[in-house]
């Protein structure tokens, strides 16, 4: 059986080595069956060099790489032009881009232990050890390029400065040079200011970010064809990929071919029940939310696993405990970003009433990156999933001077959840329950149909009262830093739900660290490639900026790694 060039190029990596000798492409396996047969005859609609699969941050940051290593590059993106709302978009916006000026084996050495943890003493197997240290490499080599790249796309964008790194114990992080900045036109970051409807020059986080990429791809004239999801690989008698079939406008099936390559930039599988039924810990559907875009339903991940590729990290997450709302999209509810766990007059309990961690740890500290962990703990003793829901429990004076949801970016603002500042629309629509007395409250938790009627009024009352009489004496009991006015002690009171989830999932399809789609056996699948969240590379700890960082890093890579393949055929 004769391999196909790239097979044989590729072949020749350390990487490949276990899997390579028996690389032999053989019949179609039932997984590829799945996937259309490109034949002699095929008729194709369209054409182009690289086709990019998803028109969000790494799917952008491919197609402008592709495009400047001389490909001629389509995307195509499934939601409508007038409706695009990527995670990019609705996004944070804060990004990775290290002084070049660090110590470059320490910005490595960091990398690794955020990507894999290899060399963390503490870790007893790393994440993806077969190519954390091609990755870590590339990292430090290309994502010290980021703000430069991101301000030749659009000498306007004027981000932010961030900070410095997360887990500054790490190995290397002292000397790497590591920084983080917020996306930004106006030079200021505030994360409870929507700007998507504002002139360029006052854009602000993901918003901003994903502004200064469509001017990256506008002026290159790279065309993007909305409203198309794809729906299936083509693969040849070679075993490469060579096209996409898609739905364009009119539910019309197009072949479109890709004389290079395809990059799968097509998100996690956040609103995918039947993946996150397969993936997540603890009950997947009902026990998680997330609040990003709606229409990041793991296509890529079916898409690649048809045509044979393996999985890596599948039920990795990028989260915390975020509160719910009842709103859902393809039968999942959304999640609010919710910054405000640990603010003072809340706390947060289980569902029988119990607090049983520092709120803080959700928030603040390293802690906050496995907090979700916390939320989908099973307890033995009750045999019961009690912290799913857990409550953020707070009183009228939080209610009436902080608003729980953060208002500038994520799924309220971009409007598929309204919230208001002074929170009064969540509690009028019954998001979120109101009791004049604990008492009161205990008894609307318990009629709320998550609560499975576990809220014992007493222990929720006693947990209440020892945080308030914590707060009086300064010391809290589980060692949260609290002060006399951080009590809950003005009636009414409230609660909202709390899930585990945050703005993606980060896990799927296993690639090469140059982004090569591979099988269960690590083997190539030729000229198939991903980025982004389909297959985070910070798999280990998912830190600021660890989502948009390696979008640009790895989208650029794989963008230009499928541009400087020769066309097949
Ligand atoms: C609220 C929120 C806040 C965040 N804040 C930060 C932050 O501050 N810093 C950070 O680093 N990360 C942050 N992230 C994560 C970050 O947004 C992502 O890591 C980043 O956008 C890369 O994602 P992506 O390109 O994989 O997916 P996206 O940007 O979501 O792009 C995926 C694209 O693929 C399209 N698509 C899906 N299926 C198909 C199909 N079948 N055919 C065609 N197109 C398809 C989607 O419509 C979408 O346009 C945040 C995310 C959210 C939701």
């Amino acid at each position: 059986m004769t391999k196909s060039k790239d097979t044989k190029r590729l072949g020749r990596r350390a990487f490949l080595k276990a899997g390579a000798g028996a690389a032999a492409l053989t019949g179609l396996t039932a997984s590829e069956a799945l996937a259309a047969k490109a034949t002699k005859s095929t008729r194709w609609d369209l054409e182009a060099d690289v086709v990019v699969v998803g028109f969000g941050g790494a799917g952008a940051c491919a197609a402008i790489e592709a495009h400047d290593n001389g490909a001629k590059v389509l995307i195509i993106e499934k939601q409508r032009a007038d409706h695009h709302y990527p995670d990019i978009r609705m996004a944070g916006g804060n990004f990775h881009s290290p002084d070049p000026k660090g110590n470059r084996a320490s910005l490595k050495a960091m990398g690794l232990a955020q990507m894999s943890g290899d060399n963390l003493p503490w870790k007893l197997e790393g994440e993806q050890n077969e190519i954390a240290d091609e990755l870590a490499e590339l990292w430090a080599t290309h994502s010290v390029e980021n703000l430069p790249w991101l301000m030749s796309l659009d000498p306007e964008f004027k981000p932010a400065r961030g900070g410095g790194p997360a887990f500054p114990d790490f190995p290397g992080a002292k000397d790497s040079g590591y920084r983080w900045y917020t996306a930004s036109y106006s030079g200021k970051a505030d994360a409870d200011v929507p700007t998507k409807d504002l002139p360029k020059a006052q854009k602000m986080n993901g918003e901003a970010f994903f502004a200064c990429l469509s001017t990256g791809i506008a002026n290159r004239k790279i065309k993007v064809m909305y409203e198309t999801p794809a729906q299936t690989l083509v693969k040849n008698d070679n075993g490469e990929i060579v096209g996409v079939v898609a739905t364009a406008p009119g539910n019309k099936t197009i072949r479109v071919k890709a004389r290079r390559g395809v990059v799968l930039t097509t998100g996690g599988y956040e609103f995918a029940p039947t993946m996150r039924k397969a993936f997540l810990e603890g009950p997947g559907v009902e026990g998680w939310a997330f609040y990003g875009s709606p229409d990041n339903t793991g296509d890529g991940i079916e898409m690649a696993q048809a045509v044979g590729a393996g999985l890596m990290g599948a039920g990795k997450v990028n989260g915390r405990l975020i509160a719910a709302v009842p709103l859902r999209a393809n039968g999942l509810r959304h999640g609010v970003v919710t910054d405000t766990v640990g603010a003072p007059n809340t706390i947060v309990v289980d569902n029988t009433g119990a607090r049983y961690m520092n709120e803080l740890m959700v928030a603040t500290g390293n802690s906050r990156y496995f907090s979700y962990k916390a939320a989908v703990a099973f307890d033995l003793n009750k045999m019961d999933f009690a912290r799913i829901p857990s409550w953020m429990v707070f009183d009228e004076t939080f209610r009436s001077t902080k608003t729980l949801a953060s208002m500038g970016f994520g799924s309220v603002g971009f409007g598929l959840v309204p919230w208001t500042h002074d929170n009064m629309d969540a509690v009028n629509r019954g998001w979120i329950l109101k009791g004049d007395t604990l008492e009161e409250l205990a008894a609307k938790i318990k009629a709320h149909k998550d609560n499975r009627s576990l809220i014992d009024a007493k222990t929720f009352a006693d947990a209440v009262k020892r945080f308030n009489d914590g707060c009086a004496e300064g010391k809290d009991e589980f060692d949260r830093k609290v002060k006399a006015t951080d009590g809950l002690a003005k009636p009414p009171y409230y609660a909202i739900p709390l899930y585990a989830g945050g703005p993606s999932t980060g896990g799927g399809i296993a690639a090469t660290a140059q982004r090569e789609v591979v099988d269960w056996r690590r083997r190539i699948i030729p000229r198939l490639y991903v980025a982004g969240e389909i297959c985070q590379p910070f798999r280990y700890i998912y830190t600021t900026g660890c989502g948009i960082g390696p979008a640009v890093t790895f989208g650029r890579l794989a963008g230009r790694n499928a541009a400087k393949l020769k066309a097949w055929g």
